[in-house]
């Protein structure tokens, strides 16, 4: 009882995983970490229109701070403030997913939780050297209720 949503939502919740609905490390729009927010940084970010943006150091997929946009709210681009002076004052926990996690199960957690967005990082065990976490893109509750409104 009380359930929203249909016998056929419930479906495809439960049989589908973040990786087939998440946004790719590639297309992410991201930062990184020694980037200094002046005019062309601050106007890049208004530009790509998102909300939540992933910070990076060295490479894309070693994700180490989250900028929200509101994060933005008092910073001044004739100052050129560090992005790591406003990561380190807001210091955003990550949520991170594994590929295989059910929709059902990630929708859960973004109702329980803060944040609306989570890393989604797999165990890479092929290859010779010992397993590794590799970082496959991002997924968010938009890209949850995105499949429940295809199925409706
Ligand atoms: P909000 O709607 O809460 O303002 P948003 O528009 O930034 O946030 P979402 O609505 O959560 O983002 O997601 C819309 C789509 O954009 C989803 O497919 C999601 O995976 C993707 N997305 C979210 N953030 C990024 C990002 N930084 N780079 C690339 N794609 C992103
Ligand atoms: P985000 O999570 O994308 O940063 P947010 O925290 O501002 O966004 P939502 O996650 O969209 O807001 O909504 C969280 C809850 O806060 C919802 O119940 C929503 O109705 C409520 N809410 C959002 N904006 C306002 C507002 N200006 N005044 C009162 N309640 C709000």
């Amino acid at each position: 009882g009380g359930d929203p949503y249909s016998d056929l939502s419930k479906g495809v919740l439960r049989c589908r995983t973040v990786e087939d609905v998440l946004t790719p490390l590639e297309d992410c729009f991201m930062l990184d970490a020694s980037a200094v927010l002046d005019f062309g940084v601050l106007a890049s970010i208004m530009q790509s229109g998102y909300t939540r943006i992933p910070v990076y150091e060295e490479e894309r997929s070693n994700i180490v701070d989250m900028l929200y946009l509101k994060d933005l709210a008092f910073v001044d681009p004739e100052d050129c403030t560090p992005l790591s002076t406003i990561t380190r004052f807001y210091n955003h926990p990550l949520h991170f997913v594994f590929n295989d996690t059910k929709l059902d199960a990630v929708l859960e957690e973004f109702k329980r939780g803060k944040s609306h967005l989570a890393i989604v990082q797999r165990v890479n065990n092929e290859g010779e050297g010992d397993p590794f976490y590799e970082v496959l893109g991002l997924v968010t509750l938009e890209d949850v209720i995105e499949e429940i409104i295809k199925s409706e």
